[in-house]
């Protein structure tokens, strides 16, 4: 009887164990085969920080504000740039992140101005170095010269633009001036009073009354002397 029982058992135990196989193969996959397949990662993905290439620059925007250097709380960013000449622009020059020391708190992506910063889709950074400072300008380093280029005809051409409106702007004033000085001059003679022919002339001095007055001789005048 035992016999018979453990046959039954066995069998009940290799189809339960089948059963639960042949679920889980229909089932999608969690895993991936890394490294031949890529993950897709979400957008909160938080990895290592990097600049930006924008599009219609072709390259990063960092303006060597200082902004992130100054809010980091692991002081593990260093940068050095400046004014370029025959740009307006200021660009970095310098831009390494000590990635041992920072802690992906994302303070200094909310304050660049540029939103030149933001997290890469790294995830498979691990190897033996010790040194885990990143040069972050490294993948710009070959655009610059072109995109300086372009900013200095871009820069020539609006500076243009702007002392061509900034001249019309200063012609239709003057033109203005002009037309305004022109109305009020023809306006003129209209609104100025005319003085009436009847209307005594009030701008000659009135007559000396002699009234109790002497003459040139120290005589009483006619008037006051005829009333006596
Ligand atoms: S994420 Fe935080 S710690 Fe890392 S570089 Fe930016 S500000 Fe510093
Ligand atoms: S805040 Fe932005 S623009 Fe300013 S230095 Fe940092 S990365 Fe560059």
């Amino acid at each position: 009887m035992n016999y018979f029982t453990s046959i039954t058992t066995g069998v009940k135990s290799l189809l339960t164990g089948l059963g639960i196989t042949a679920g889980q193969m229909r089932r999608k996959n969690v895993t991936l085969q890394y490294p031949h397949e890529k993950p897709e990662l979400t957008k909160a993905y938080r990895s290592l920080i990097s600049l930006v290439q924008f599009d219609d620059l072709e390259t990063h925007d960092c303006v060597a504000c200082m902004q992130c250097v100054k809010i980091c709380p692991s002081f593990c960013i260093e940068i050095e740039g400046g004014k370029v000449e025959g740009i307006k622009r200021m660009r970095a020059s310098k831009f390494e992140v000590d990635f041992a020391l920072c802690s992906m708190c994302g303070l200094c992506l909310d304050v660049c101005p540029t939103d030149t910063l933001e997290y890469s889709k790294l995830y498979d950074e691990a190897d033996g170095r010790r040194d885990w400072v990143f040069d972050l300008l490294d993948p710009f380093r070959n655009f610059e010269d072109e995109f300086v280029e372009k900013q200095r005809v871009s820069d020539a051409k609006l500076a243009k633009e702007k002392a061509a409106k900034k001249a019309a702007s200063l012609k239709a004033k003057a033109e203005k001036a002009a037309t305004e000085a022109a109305a009020a001059a023809k306006a003129e003679p209209a609104t100025k009073p005319q003085p009436a022919e009847d209307s005594p002339d009030t701008t000659d001095p009135a007559p000396p009354s002699n009234n109790g007055a002497k003459n040139s001789n120290g005589s009483i005048g006619e008037n006051q002397g005829g009333s006596e």
